[in-house]
Formats: C-alpha cells, sequence, structure tokens
C-alpha cells in the first residue's frame, strides 16, 4: 500500500510518499514560496537508504495547486520518478491543526468533514485555511483515492473537563468554545507508542510524560495512554517557552501593553507569536547558537536558557502531581533529541521523584531512540525521535483497512 502524506502551510506543502508493507519513505519533500516571484521546490528519493538521489528546482509556484502537481510530475517522472501513474497512490493522510471538539480521531475526508474544519477557522486562523487548501487540492488530483485528516488537536481530546477549562465566565465555554485543546498531538501519541514499547509494556497500562521540544514546544501528561493534561492550550501559545513564543504570561499584560506602550491587539499578538520565546530574552532562537553565545559569556543568552530549562521542569513537576505514578518521561523533537543540555537541566534536582539521569548516556549522539536513566531511577527516562510522517502514515493506513 502507497500512501502520499501531505502537510500543507500557507505558502509551502511537506508531503512523503511511503510503502507501507515496510513503513519505507520512497520520497520525501517540499514546495516552498508557494505565490512568491520563485520558488522551490524540493524532493529526496528513497531518503536516508544508499538509493537516495536528491531533486531540486527552482521556479514560480502560484498556487498550492500547481505546487501539488509539480509533485506529482516529479513522483512520476520516467528517468526519475517512482511511481508510474498517481493511481499507484492508494490514500492520501492530510495533517490538520485543529479539529476543536468536532474530531478526536483520524477522519475520511467527506464534504461534511470539510466543512467542519471551516468552521474551526476561528480557533486555528493560520493553520487550517493552508490545510484546507492542501484538501481541496488533493481531493481534484486524485478523486479516486480516499483522503484522511489527522488532526493534531485530537489526541488531546480524552482530556478530562478539569484540565480543558478555563477558569473564565463559561458561556465562552458554552457559546464560544474557549477551551485548552493542546497541539502536537500526532507527535506525542506517535512517542508515547513507541515509549511503551520500548517499556515492554501495552500503552493502555502505561503513564508518560511526553516532552516535545522544538521550535515549538509542548509537553503531555499521559494517564493508560491517554492524554490527561498538555501545556498548549486554546492556541499554540501557552505553555513552555519556545523559540519565538512566550508560553506562560500574565493575561493582564495585554492590557499593559495596550494602555503604556499603545500597541493594538494585531501588534501583541505579533510580539508574543513572533518576537518572544527565547528570540525575545537573546535575540536568537537555535539552541545552537544559544549554547555558542552562552560560552561566549553572553548574559541574556543564558537567561534564555535558564528561563526555558526552568519552566520545562515546572511543568515537568507539575504533570507528575497530575499522574501520581509515572512509568517514563520522553524527550523528542529538535531539541529534545538533540540538546544533552536542556534534558539535563528540566530533570535536574528532581531525584527525589525518582528520576535519576545517565550524565555520560545524555551526552551520547544518536538518532535511534534510547534509554537515558541509570539503574536505580524508578521513573525511566527516554530519548524518542518523533516522525509525525509515518504517525498520519499508519493512522491513514489503519482507517483505510477498516
Ligand atoms: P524542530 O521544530 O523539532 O525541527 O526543532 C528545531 C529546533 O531544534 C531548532 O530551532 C534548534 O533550537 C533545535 N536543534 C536542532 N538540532 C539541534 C542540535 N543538534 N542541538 C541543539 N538543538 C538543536
Amino acid at each position: 500500500m502507497k500512501l502520499l502524506i501531505i502537510n500543507s502551510g500557507s505558502s509551502s506543502i511537506k508531503y512523503q510518499l511511503l510503502a507501507m508493507e515496510k513503513e519505507e519513505v520512497l520520497a520525501s519533500g517540499l514546495v516552498e514560496r508557494i505565490g512568491e516571484a520563485m520558488g522551490l521546490i524540493k524532493c529526496t528519493f528513497f531518503p536516508d537508504s544508499d538509493r537516495q538521489h536528491k531533486v531540486e528546482k527552482e521556479e514560480p509556484v502560484v498556487s498550492h495547486n500547481q505546487g501539488m502537481l509539480r509533485v506529482i510530475d516529479l513522483l512520476c517522472d520516467a528517468k526519475e520518478g517512482i511511481i508510474a501513474d498517481t493511481k499507484e497512490i492508494d490514500a492520501i493522510g492530510h495533517r490538520v491543526v485543529h479539529g476543536g471538539e468536532d474530531f478526536s480521531d483520524p477522519t475520511l475526508i467527506t464534504d461534511e468533514v470539510v466543512a467542519a474544519i471551516e468552521k474551526n477557522i476561528p480557533l486555528a486562523p493560520l493553520h487550517n485555511p493552508p490545510n484546507l487548501d492542501g484538501i481541496r487540492v488533493a481531493r481534484q488530483l486524485f478523486p479516486d483515492a480516499p483522503q484522511v485528516a489527522v488532526f493534531d488537536t485530537a489526541f488531546h481530546q480524552s482530556m478530562p473537563s478539569r484540565a480543558f477549562l478555563y477558569a473564565l465566565p463559561r458561556e465562552l465555554y458554552e457559546k464560544h468554545r474557549v477551551r485548552r485543546y493542546g497541539f502536537h498531538g500526532t507527535s506525542h501519541a506517535y512517542v508515547a507508542a513507541e515509549c511503551a514499547k520500548m517499556l515492554g509494556k501495552e500503552l493502555n497500562t502505561c503513564n508518560l510524560i511526553t516532552v516535545h521540544l522544538g521550535n515549538g514546544s509542548s509537553m503531555t501528561a499521559i494517564e493508560k495512554g491517554k492524554s490527561v493534561d498538555t501545556s498548549l492550550g486554546m492556541t499554540p501559545l501557552e505553555g513552555l517557552v519556545m523559540g519565538t513564543r512566550c508560553g506562560d504570561v500574565d493575561p493582564a499584560l495585554h492590557l499593559f501593553l495596550q494602555q503604556n506602550l499603545g500597541l493594538d491587539l494585531p501588534a501583541i499578538d505579533r510580539m508574543l507569536n513572533k518576537e518572544s520565546g527565547l528570540k525575545g530574552l537573546c535575540g536568537m532562537n537555535d539552541l545552537r547558537d544559544i549554547h555558542r553565545a552562552v560560552e561566549a559569556g553572553d548574559e541574556w543568552a543564558q537567561h534564555a536558557l535558564d528561563v526555558l530549562c526552568y519552566r520545562n521542569r515546572k511543568y515537568l513537576a507539575s504533570f507528575i502531581a497530575v499522574l501520581g505514578q509515572v512509568d517514563a518521561i520522553a524527550f523528542t523533537a529538535g531539541i529534545g533529541e538533540n540538546d544533552p543540555v536542556v534534558r539535563a537541566e528540566t530533570l535536574r534536582g528532581l531525584e527525589n521523584f525518582g528520576i535519576m539521569l545517565d550524565e555520560v548516556k545524555n551526552q551520547e549522539r544518536s538518532c535511534i531512540a534510547r534509554c537515558l536513566s541509570t539503574e536505580a531511577s524508578t521513573i525511566r527516562i527516554f530519548v524518542i525521535p518523533t516522525n509525525e510522517e509515518l504517525s498520519i502514515a499508519r493512522q491513514t493506513a489503519r482507517l483505510i483497512q477498516k
């Protein structure tokens, strides 16, 4: 079975073609700068194998439709491509950011499902419209293939009301669905499933804390395999310190900024989403640059690192309280998989909770899933590389096989 996975953004389309028998990636790539004067189309065939080869083309891509057509041309190219015809693709899996309260599972896309995703646009105005563009284009270009939507919010629909309700006038929830939704659900679900395998247990018997630290970051408390709390909120701004997003701040900050700095709401929104987090504190949002700056004695780079790790630690301890008993903590995404300093600082001083990091294992570089805790640690510590495309592909395959 061959599946095409599509992650359609405002000016880009990420895609992967997988053969599900061996979960092999046949092609993986990106169309960038859609709608700009010059676009970029990238494709890597058989990535990370001895058959790997890359194709890159610079040409204008006026729309998502044209971008998708270029991808199809590449995949079906007589010389370099890997399929003869689009009919070889058995199904398409789409990443959709916000499913609101309408979706708690992967869903076969119909006109009604498209309408429900449209209805949730106010909750994700930057993400759901380009996700819908990808769906519309794919439905046109692959009319015979089943199309499946996999939602970032779906995994967190199992949260109890005490975790998802904000202490606000209840009409805001009842009439306007203001509540915590949580994001990165595909990643948290994938990492949790892999973590259960590493523990040698069934997922529905595991209590886990999954720590997704990338440019966007979130932590999830998982009880018996289900999400019971998560750090991102109604939008992907709440919680941990991120690359350019602030995470938790006092909600009265908006009023202060408006009254004292004369900022309007779009300017405040831009500040909190694009100019805050690590970048706001030290001008850099890549941890590798920040470490270099710390070594060179940059005081604000050190502050940025400290604030990030301290916030991680606070959330981690609060999620231990949420779960009571925890089998494992699993780090994932760009920072979680690669940064031993952030992992060590996030876990520092938590020995009394039964969290003991093996410093030597923590320093080892590797891109495979591994255990970093000592024998004495009652809570095990793992690094588990996330793979959202594979997770979407598995969920798509499971649904269409039903
Ligand atoms: P992601 O959003 O998961 O792609 O993560 C991107 C972030 O991961 C970057 O902004 C970096 O801060 C961080 N990152 C990636 N590679 C490394 C590395 N080798 N060491 C430390 N941080 C890294």
